[in-house]
């Protein structure tokens, strides 16, 4: 059965002002198996969304955020793969993150066993110790891992933008469902890469 539903308006931010002392950019899990050709879980839109976020990191590192990484990580017989083809095994090909968005030295990447980076990991740990208070999420998959760490860093106060253009899903369907929902639950901002506007320095 085929039910059509129409999206509820939500509000895009034509542009979203933030401190960079204050907001991480959370680059999530962009790597080779949700990515690139060859990969086990390639979403239709994800490589078109690597310039975008080679953008958002060039201004975050000029601005000095912080940027953080999330790798999904598993092993052999991990029940996520249950749900899933087989992706992202500890140490392959399609784990490694893309290399045009290749994390620096200095930053963090985060290695995650599920679908939320806050789960069992030492990301909040990190964000409060960096006086983080506001995450701009981007990556994939909308609706799945960018979605559950949007959700859980809002249920820790986080606020949380995220660039539509710097997302992607599987389906138009997933995408407009995560960030109409993440604007609505979440108290969540939704903007474009070209909206996030780092506060210059004084
Ligand atoms: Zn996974």
């Amino acid at each position: 059965m085929v039910r059509t539903v129409e999206v509820p308006e939500y509000e895009e931010h034509g542009e979203v002002i933030l401190d960079p002392e204050k907001t991480a950019l959370v680059v999530i899990d962009m790597q080779n198996d949700f990515v690139k050709k060859g990969g086990t879980l390639v979403g239709p839109d994800t490589e078109a969304t690597v310039p975008v976020m080679q953008g958002l990191l060039e201004e975050a590192r000029s601005s000095g955020m912080r940027v953080v990484f999330s790798q999904d990580t598993h092993v052999a017989g991990d029940p996520e793969w249950e749900i899933w083809p087989a992706h992202c095994e500890e140490g392959s090909w399609g784990w490694e993150i893309v290399p045009e968005l290749a994390p620096r030295k200095s930053e963090t990447v985060i290695r995650k066993v599920r679908y939320d980076a806050f789960y069992g990991t030492h990301l909040d740990h990190f964000l409060r110790l960096w006086n983080v208070e506001t995450l701009v999420l981007c990556g994939t998959v909308a609706n799945v891992c960018v979605h559950y760490t949007a959700a859980s860093a809002a249920l820790r106060w986080y606020e949380v933008v995220i660039p539509r253009d710097a997302v992607s899903a599987l389906s138009e369907f997933d995408l407009e469902a995560s960030l109409r929902q993440t604007h609505f639950l979440f108290a969540g901002r939704i903007t474009t890469a070209g909206g996030i506007r780092p506060e210059p320095r004084l």
